[in-house]
C-alpha cells in the first residue's frame, strides 16, 4: 500500500495535511476553483482511494481547476487524461517522481510515475502481487 507524500511542483512546499486524515493518514491539502469559486479540497494520500473533501459543491464531470495552496501556481499539467481527455493535475513526489490526477471531477485515473523504483515499486508489486519485470534495476 502506497501513502504518498506530495509536493507542489513549483514552489516544493508539502500538501501534507497532518491535521486532517483521510482512510487515516494526512490529506493531500489543495485548492480547488469551481464557477468563479475557490475552496480547499483534501485528498487521501492512499494511492488508488479516491476519498476526498471538499468545500465546494462540484458536479461530477466538471473540470476543476487546481492549485497550490501555499504558491498559487496552477497545478495543471501539459498532459491529458486518455480516459477523457480532461488536463491531468501534476503533482511531485517527495521521493521521487511525479503522480498525475485527472482534473475532471469524477473521473478516476491516476497515473504515477515513480523515480525512486527501489522503495515505492517494491511497495507497490508487494502489495498487488505483480511480479517485477525481471530486468535488473539500475
Ligand atoms: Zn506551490
Ligand atoms: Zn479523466
Amino acid at each position: 500500500m502506497i501513502h504518498l507524500k506530495l509536493k507542489c511542483h513549483h514552489c516544493g512546499e508539502s500538501l501534507m495535511d497532518p491535521d486532517f486524515e483521510i482512510d487515516d493518514h494526512p490529506s493531500v491539502r489543495i485548492i480547488v476553483a469551481s464557477n468563479g469559486e475557490k475552496g480547499i479540497l483534501r485528498l487521501s494520500s492512499l494511492y488508488g482511494s479516491h476519498k476526498k473533501d471538499s468545500e465546494l459543491d462540484v458536479q461530477e464531470g466538471e473540470i476543476v481547476r487546481i492549485f497550490c495552496p501555499h504558491c498559487n501556481v496552477d497545478m495543471k499539467s501539459s498532459r491529458f487524461c486518455y480516459e477523457c481527455k480532461a488536463p491531468m493535475i501534476t503533482f511531485e513526489s517527495l521521493l521521487g517522481g511525479y503522480i498525475r490526477v485527472c482534473s475532471r471531477w469524477g473521473c478516476k485515473k491516476q497515473l504515477a510515475e515513480f523515480e525512486n523504483l527501489e522503495t515505492e515499486l517494491r511497495a507497490f508489486h508487494a502489495k498487488y502481487s505483480l511480479s517485477p519485470q525481471g530486468r535488473g534495476e539500475k
